[in-house]
């Protein structure tokens, strides 16, 4: 079995995109992809793409902005671990695409799949996101959890299951404190690196 780091595309990987140009990659993205590939995770992305539910784009234009990313990781060698995304958008237009689904996150059908397909062992794995939803999507998948503070979340309903593990500011400070994370769950971090959750 596998560890893997799971990301959401829009709020940890990528500054904010809706539609099909492929969006700007963060400027520290890569150097915490490194550290947490050196570290032993496959790097998963996990996104929504209610787009396409809404009619405003295809799934091609998935597949095509997941060439793009798996493109752009490769020419800095850094494997893409999987890609997974949720079409679905309970207000959708698009008949087939608007359905109360399993895979929009808090629901954590993505996580699912994708530890089933690559055979990833949720325990010693993680969620980084930018919302409280992605920190519950990992919580019921059984990951641990790290929430980006990087202006995303804006609604802070802040229940016992959306309680992250740890928090940090950007995509290099989460895979630092992964990569210091041992493989049994005690956090081998310095206790002047964690921060505690807002609002405690
Ligand atoms: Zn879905």
């Amino acid at each position: 079995m596998i560890r893997a780091v799971f990301l959401d595309q829009g709020g940890a990987l990528e500054s904010p995109c809706y539609g099909t140009e492929p969006s700007r990659l963060m400027s520290d993205t890569f150097e915490g992809l490194r550290l947490l590939q050196r570290a032993g995770y496959a790097v998963v992305v996990v996104t929504h793409q209610g787009g396409v539910a809404k009619g405003f784009l295809g799934e091609p234009d998935v597949h095509r902005m997941k060439a793009y990313l798996e493109a752009r990781l490769i020419e800095e060698d850094i494997p893409l671990g999987g890609f997974y995304y949720c079409p679905h958008h309970p207000d959708g237009k698009v008949r087939r695409y608007a359905v109360h689904c399993l895979c929009r996150k808090p629901q954590p059908g993505l996580l699912i799949r994708a530890a089933s397909e690559l055979r990833v062992d949720m325990g010693q794995s993680w969620m980084v996101g930018a919302t409280l939803d992605d920190i519950e999507t990992g919580r019921w998948a059984g990951c641990r959890t790290v929430l980006l503070t990087n202006g995303h979340e804006t609604e802070w309903n802040l229940t016992e299951p959306r309680w992250p593990d740890y928090i940090a500011g950007t995509l290099l400070e989460a895979s630092q404190l992964i990569a210091l994370s041992s493989p049994r769950g005690v956090t081998q971090v310095p206790l002047d690196r964690l921060s505690r959750p807002p609002l405690l």
